[in-house]
């Protein structure tokens, strides 16, 4: 970030100003292209979503059959919903 000088009135511009606040005239650098930069390293922000989601598909079946069953079913129930979010988790996250 920084400050040039108009050349047409003299005005001080901000070098990430688009075109000079004063009279409008376009700087003599070449534009950057901050759509390139910025896409050119984008990280997949879904991995770390995929992989608590995993697991909490494991967990929702270890509960299922560790805890589970008729005699259970808050326990089974409880599993299966952690079983059933962690397969949301997953998919919002392998979209991502
Ligand atoms: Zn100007």
């Amino acid at each position: 970030m920084g400050l040039v000088t108009c050349g047409d009135c003299g005005g001080k511009v901000s070098t990430n100003a688009a075109a000079c606040p004063h009279c409008g005239r376009l700087p003599n650098r070449r534009k950057r292209a901050p759509s390139q930069v910025q896409h050119v390293q984008t990280q997949r922000r879904g991995g770390k979503y995929e992989l608590a989601g995993f697991l909490m598909i494991l967990g929702g079946m270890v509960g299922l059959c560790a805890g589970g069953g008729a005699d259970n079913q808050v326990v089974s129930m409880l599993a299966f919903s952690v079983l059933v979010g962690g397969f949301v988790v997953f998919l919002a996250g392998r979209f991502m």
